[in-house]
């Protein structure tokens, strides 16, 4: 592990900022920076449960994506400097407020002090650990989750390098998102439930289908399928794609029902079982207001 913030190495982007002085391509500084921490009830139900998910909304991205539907905060400066110790209590506040898990949304670039602060609070926390990522994910950042996180909620945005390149300027997503979510299968193993069906282990490779993109979404879950047992993953297929403001071509529209079903079927003939979306759910009530609520 050599993560230097003088000179940052640390994603896949390699961009060699001094985090001490100015922040780096995902736009965060040497200490971690926090949105929201809360209860989130929209979660797959195996992490959300009925007592929701103890979600830490992180600030800043390495992907950043075009479309972001969380852009608020991974772009902007929404969001309060905390310590390793800010991230503890904030932590058991989420477990005292009866928290499922403690779900770490985009923590990728503060890998290092997230392991730094909750490895010594991991066995008496009481709940598992979940690292909510864009799986754009260096070995490095993986290390320091390794033995941390108890399952990963992975998402695997695009299978073309193309589509990679024109939508997140990253044409390795694709190599490198496979090559994480491998890792994580390595670290975890099939999935594990407790007896009130909520994860306590496992990954979870969330999907989002994009409007235009049927094709290379069914291309996506045969690799998927030719790495992958279908029960060593759940597969979480996601419509909810909400246009952002000022998008043109296909990315200012929302799915259609042909497009999302299509490769839900080729979901299920691949054998795959987890969490299909309807349709109705494309909207923006997913989204929480990021207002430094329990930060
Ligand atoms: S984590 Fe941020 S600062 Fe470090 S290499 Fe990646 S984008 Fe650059």
């Amino acid at each position: 592990m050599t993560y230097h913030p003088e000179h940052c190495t640390l994603c896949p982007r390699r961009c060699g900022a001094d985090r001490t002085k100015r922040v780096g391509f995902c736009k965060s500084g040497e200490r971690m920076k926090v949105a929201r921490a809360a209860l989130h009830f929209y979660e797959e139900p195996c992490i959300s449960g009925k007592e929701g998910s103890g979600t830490v909304f992180f600030s800043g991205c390495s992907l950043g994506c075009v479309f972001c539907q969380n852009r608020e905060i991974s772009r902007g400066d929404i969001g309060k400097e905390i310590t390793g110790e800010d991230l503890v209590r904030i932590a058991l506040s989420l477990k005292e407020q009866g928290a499922n898990n403690l779900n770490l949304v985009t923590p990728d670039h503060y890998a290092q002090e997230i392991r730094s602060a909750l490895l010594p609070l991991k066995d008496s926390l009481g709940m598992p650990i979940a690292v909510n990522t864009s799986s754009y994910l260096s070995p490095e950042q993986l290390s320091y989750f390794e033995g941390l996180a108890h399952i990963y909620i992975a998402d695997f945005k695009f299978f073309s390098s193309e589509t990679a390149k024109n939508y997140a300027s990253a044409p390795d997503y694709p190599r490198v998102c496979l090559n994480a979510i491998t890792e994580m299968v390595r670290q975890k193993g099939k999935p594990v439930y407790d007896g009130r069906g909520m994860m306590q282990s496992g990954v979870i490779v969330r999907h989002l289908v994009l409007p235009g993109a049927r094709k290379e979404s069914i291309a996506l879950l045969q690799e998927l399928s030719r790495r992958f047992a279908p029960d060593h993953i759940v597969l979480s297929l996601m419509s909810q794609y909400t246009p952002p403001a000022g998008m043109t071509g296909h990315l200012s529209r929302r799915v259609t029902t042909f497009e999302y079903k299509s490769v839900m079927d080729v979901a299920e003939s691949l054998g795959f079982s987890g969490y299909f979306q309807d349709r109705s759910s494309a909207s923006d009530s997913y989204l929480p207001d990021f207002d430094l609520t329990g930060v």
